[in-house]
């Protein structure tokens, strides 16, 4: 068997995450990587979500590389397709593609504590080796069928959101949404006016508030194109936006109103949209803004004033052959039935999605079922050598996603330029390192709005098993600052 590993690096997933990473591997050096995804495109949640209505809910200014800012967005918030777009136009001019396989889905990896590398075995039976292993695989990638008794029954359509069917013409169709969470905000409002009746099934309110969208016309597309920093300044201005309404909103809640000026909006919002007060009183949330994530949209809570729009909060029963009943008794006969039931977050065999087998044959699964949700900076485990995570538990700060790519990239190239400086084939936090990162996030809690908020009510997917909500509670400028400082020493490099 070779002691040399097939590739130096191996990025699993072939997102804007996984994406990103190989372009700041390769910008600094470090061109021999493979790029493993198991979908047939790239692109990540963009690829597999078409639903009617996607975009995205943070402006796109910022939900782009710092090193490739486009100016031809279409509005402040581009639909999904233009960010699919922007996937496939990276992977050509970074040239990615090359480096890359799709339809190569993972199904377990291992460390060879020998010879100091990762085997990753794939679906077909191939496997491939690398001295590092980088995990960008995502989170919200796994369509969860709720757990409701007959969902299997339904003689109709059933369509999930993040698998669309666009074979299936809603046009004039009893159609039935189960899910009031950010998908569902998008789609209620696309296709309402296009089906006979839509029942939304709503188990707990979403806060919605006003999203400032607007078409970009061709001048303004101009004068960033041509103005020198006019790109800049609308990044810096979307980032500060999007820096205020979450992350800093979440996790100084103790220290800023920003939280309850939110909810009086949302409130306003929402008095603003609904005509039929008892409808409102439906659609109100009934716990703290932030617990879960909210939703951004000038247009779902005006759609419940349709004619041919229902929302029914009783619990659902059961899905029948012909439809849905609600514990009311109440049975509605539907053509098509959308599940906009979300996606597997800490459920078993999601984080990570395939077996990871570390160092001595530790198990990262069962490593964090029995001691919690942890990663120094979000990147990397103790005994799991060589992996490197971009959204591992408490790396992810609220803010765009790309902030976490790039400043996760950032972490990583800093790790893999001191291992080639020192000759090093392996590369592991320390224990102490990890324990000192875990317990200064858990000593931040007490200002996090998931701490301090009235949560128990939400229903949020933020929180685990252990009630433990693993993002990171920092400012971003702060997680660009660790990226870039923090001590080699944490690591042990041999
Ligand atoms: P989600 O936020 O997890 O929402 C799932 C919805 O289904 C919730 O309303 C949930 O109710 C409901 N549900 C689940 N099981 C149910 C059951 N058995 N009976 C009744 N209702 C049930 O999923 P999502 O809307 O697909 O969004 C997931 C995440 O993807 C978002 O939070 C966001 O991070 C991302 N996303 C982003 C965008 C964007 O950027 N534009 C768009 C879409 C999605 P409960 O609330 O009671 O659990």
């Amino acid at each position: 068997m070779s002691q040399q590993p097939d590739h130096e690096v191996i990025i699993v997933g072939g997102g804007l995450s996984g994406i990103g990473v190989a372009i700041v591997l390769d910008r600094a050096g470090f061109s021999d990587y493979l790029l493993l995804e198991e979908g047939d495109g790239f692109g990540g949640a963009w690829h597999w979500n078409t639903y009617p209505g996607v975009g995205v809910d943070i402006p796109s200014f910022s939900y782009q590389f710092s090193f490739e800012q486009l100016s031809g967005w279409s509005r402040v918030y581009a639909p999904g397709a233009e960010l699919k777009a922007y996937a496939e136009h990276c992977v050509d001019k970074y040239d990615v593609r090359r480096r890359s396989r799709l339809n190569a889905r993972v199904s377990d990896t291992e460390f060879d504590d020998e010879l100091d590398l990762w085997r990753v075995r794939l679906a077909n039976g191939e496997m491939v080796t690398g001295r590092f292993l980088v995990s960008a695989t995502g989170v919200l990638t796994k369509p969860k069928k709720p757990e409701i008794p007959g969902v299997d029954d339904f003689r109709g359509t059933m369509i999930h959101t993040a698998r669309w069917d666009h074979s299936v013409d809603l046009t004039g169709k009893r159609v039935g949404i189960i899910g009031t969470g950010a998908s569902a905000v998008q789609i209620i409002p696309s296709i309402a006016p296009q089906v006979e009746q839509l029942t939304v099934f709503q188990r707990t309110p979403i806060w919605c508030l006003p999203k400032p969208d607007a078409p970009l016309p061709w001048p303004v597309r101009t004068v960033l194109g041509l103005v020198p920093g006019s790109k800049a300044v609308a990044r810096l201005a979307a980032q500060s936006y999007v820096e205020v309404t979450f992350p800093l909103a979440a996790h100084f809640h103790g220290y800023l109103p920003t939280a309850s000026a939110g909810e009086k909006l949302g409130h306003l919002h929402l008095r603003r949209s609904v005509r039929d007060p008892e409808v409102r009183r439906k659609l109100t949330p009934n716990y703290s803004l932030g617990c879960k994530r909210p939703s951004f949209s000038n247009v779902y809570l005006k759609t419940f004033n349709r004619d041919n729009v229902l929302l029914d909060v009783d619990p659902i029963a059961s899905v029948t052959a012909d439809g849905v009943q609600t514990t009311s008794g109440t049975e509605h006969e539907l053509d098509v039935l959308i599940l906009a039931t979300g996606f597997k977050v800490f459920e078993k065999g999601n984080m990570p999605p395939f077996p990871v087998t570390g160092s001595g044959g530790a198990d990262l699964e069962n490593f964090w079922l029995t001691h919690r949700f942890q990663a120094y900076h979000g990147v990397s485990v103790p005994a799991f050598p060589n992996l490197f995570s971009v959204l591992g538990p408490y790396g992810y700060n609220g803010s765009s996603y790309f902030n976490l790519i790039e400043t996760q990239s950032r972490h990583i190239v800093r790790l893999l330029e001191t291992a080639r400086k020192r000759r090093a084939t392996r590369v592991e936090v320390t224990e102490r390192a990890n324990a000192a990162y875990f317990a200064s996030v858990l000593a931040r809690r007490d200002k996090q709005v998931f701490f301090q908020g009235q949560c128990s009510t939400a229903n949020s997917y933020y929180f685990d098993e252990h009630g433990d909500v693993p993002l990171r509670p920092s400012s971003t400028l702060e997680t660009m600052w660790d990226a870039n400082h923090f001590p080699l020493q944490d690591y042990t490099f041999t």
